[in-house]
């Protein structure tokens, strides 16, 4: 295999004007194909809604050892089955939940709206995965191997720019990267094809097909629940216009997709009255005469806290939840994203042997060694087991917990603890609160280098790059070995950071999106 760092690729750009030339035009490619967020408050007051500035890129693909990028895209419809399993098993969530919910109250919230529906009876069987499996490179002597940072059930964000930041890196191959004086970024480069926001849009179309047509004579739709003020709308709205493009492509119409900020569900949406079957009505702002029927209803927001400050939220979930809309996710799918979920598939058995809830859920060998090679080790921090009195040990000492990140069960980033900061920051919660996070070890990623364009400036630097694979899974959630309708790999998003931050998040501003470059 090539070397990672070898050769002087990427080039360093060293002269300004080569630097200028391509800066303008990335800058120039970004807004014209939707390679875009809308621009920080901070920066520009924009009143009307009318700005967009370039989303934070690499100026060249990094290089990935393609023999891992391929095991993580081969593994990824094994982790779907996994996923899929999971969510199915009520009693296997409902014991984890139990473990974390007395220091979270938001797990123990989530968790309440599935027992209020369970309680009258779920109408609807299926559930709805958009997933995304995060990997970094795990340099060990001269093994490369990924490892996964983490699994996310609930709004997986970047389908949609990572696929323009493919076909960004391919335009400059093809063009740009051949006037450099350095020739290194243009002889010869391993450029895949990214599907990530078809393939997205495809999982969408697959769940709204299965819907089937309104009984109630109404035109179905998909509606998108976002946050206020979202900035990474144009991630977003990739997905709708290609879920269009699909479903004109397949002579059924355009599907109507609505964006429905979270805050609003309770004056636009409302539960067919009269109907056992609880369908779900979207009630258009502008001609509130017009009324559809919700058949998927995708979350890009709800994933935290944030999203849910006060009652009348968590009653808007609960009536999501209730309908008879396919929820991406439902909350059982939502909750099988728990880092709980992923630390319990990953720990040992004390024989050593792979853990039992693995082989719970997956059947076959294969299938599960796969899997266990993308775990790294990672802890509960119980006080009842073996491995969490371990962790409880390290994570307190001051020069043990140096590979270790504490992570508590939330997404979006921003959210956890790192190294030596770790035995303070539990000095700071009640001890009894402890059992509600897991410690993971660091991967440790071969350093790179890359240059980064983020509001138009040019960073140079270390890099540490994470790869996202995405999942489509379509599937019975209402019994332990309901059929799986639709599973695919649906492209992937790789996502680079100074190698001086912590966390990767893109939109919390600390990465930045990138491509590949199989080496
Ligand atoms: P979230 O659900 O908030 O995205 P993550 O588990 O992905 O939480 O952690 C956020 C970021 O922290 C990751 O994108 C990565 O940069 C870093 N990180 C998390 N776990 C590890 C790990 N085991 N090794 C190295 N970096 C990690
Ligand atoms: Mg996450
Ligand atoms: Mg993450």
């Amino acid at each position: 295999m090539a070397s990672l760092t070898g050769g002087s690729y990427p080039p360093s750009l060293d002269d300004e004007l080569e630097r200028d030339r391509l800066a303008q035009v990335i800058k120039d490619w970004s807004i014209a194909n939707g390679l875009a967020v809308r621009p920080p408050p901070a920066m520009t007051s924009d009143p009307e809604g009318i700005l967009a500035t370039t989303a934070p890129v690499t100026i060249f693909p990094s290089p990935f050892p393609k023999s891992c990028f391929e095991e993580a895209k081969l593994i990824q419809k094994t982790y779907n089955e996994l996923y899929a399993r999971i969510s199915q098993d009520e009693e296997f969530l409902g014991e984890l939940v139990q473990e974390v919910a007395g220091g979270d109250e938001f797990i123990a919230n989530l968790w309440n709206v599935h027992l209020r529906v369970k309680m009258e009876g779920y109408v609807q069987n299926l559930a709805l995965g958009l997933f995304r499996s995060d990997y970094m490179v795990h340099q060990d002597g001269s093994t490369l191997q990924i490892k996964q940072v983490e699994f996310n059930t609930i709004a997986s964000s970047f389908a949609g720019l990572s696929a323009q930041t493919s076909q960004l890196h391919t335009y400059l191959a093809q063009t740009e990267y051949s006037l450099l004086k350095d020739t290194s970024a243009h002889a010869g480069l391993d450029l895949p094809a990214n599907g990530s926001t078809k393939g997205l849009a495809a999982g969408l179309k697959a769940a709204f097909d299965a819907y089937g047509k309104s009984e109630l004579g109404h035109r179905t739709c998909v509606l998108f629940l976002v946050q206020d003020g979202e900035r990474n709308v144009f991630d977003q709205r990739h997905l709708e216009y290609e879920l269009v493009q699909q479903s004109l492509a397949s002579g059924t119409g355009a599907i109507p997709v609505f964006r429905l900020p979270f805050s609003q569900i309770p004056d636009r949406i409302s539960i067919a009255p009269g109907s056992f079957k609880r369908q779900l009505l979207y009630h258009l702002p502008s001609n509130p005469s017009a009324v559809f029927e919700a058949a998927v209803v995708y979350l890009r927001a709800g994933y935290g806290p944030r999203d849910y400050p006060g009652q009348a939220a968590w009653e808007a979930r609960y009536q999501i939840e209730r309908s008879a809309a396919i929820a991406c996710p439902s909350v059982l799918t939502q909750l099988a994203g728990m880092k709980k979920v992923q630390q319990v598939l990953a720990t040992p058995e004390s024989d050593g042997s792979h853990s039992s809830a693995l082989r719970r859920f997956i059947k076959g060998d294969d299938k599960v060694e796969g899997l266990w090679r993308t775990f790294t080790n990672i802890f509960p921090m119980d006080d009842t087991t073996a491995a969490g009195q371990k962790a409880r040990c390290l994570a307190t000492d001051p020069a043990a917990c140096q590979g270790y990140v504490l992570k508590p069960q939330r997404e979006g980033g921003g959210n956890n603890t790192y190294r030596s900061a770790i035995p303070g920051y539990l000095q700071s919660i009640p001890e009894a609160h402890w059992g509600s996070y897991i410690l993971m070890e660091l991967i440790t990623p071969p350093p790179l280098s890359n240059i980064i364009l983020r509001n138009g400036q040019l960073e140079h630097g270390g890099v540490i790059c994470e790869l996202g694979v995405y999942g489509t899974c379509l599937w019975d959630q209402t019994s332990r070995d309901g059929k799986i309708l639709h599973s695919e790999e649906s492209g992937y998003l790789l996502r680079t950071k100074g190698d001086q931050s912590e966390e990767g998040g893109v939109a919390a501003g600390f990465g930045c999106m990138d491509s590949v470059s199989l080496v």
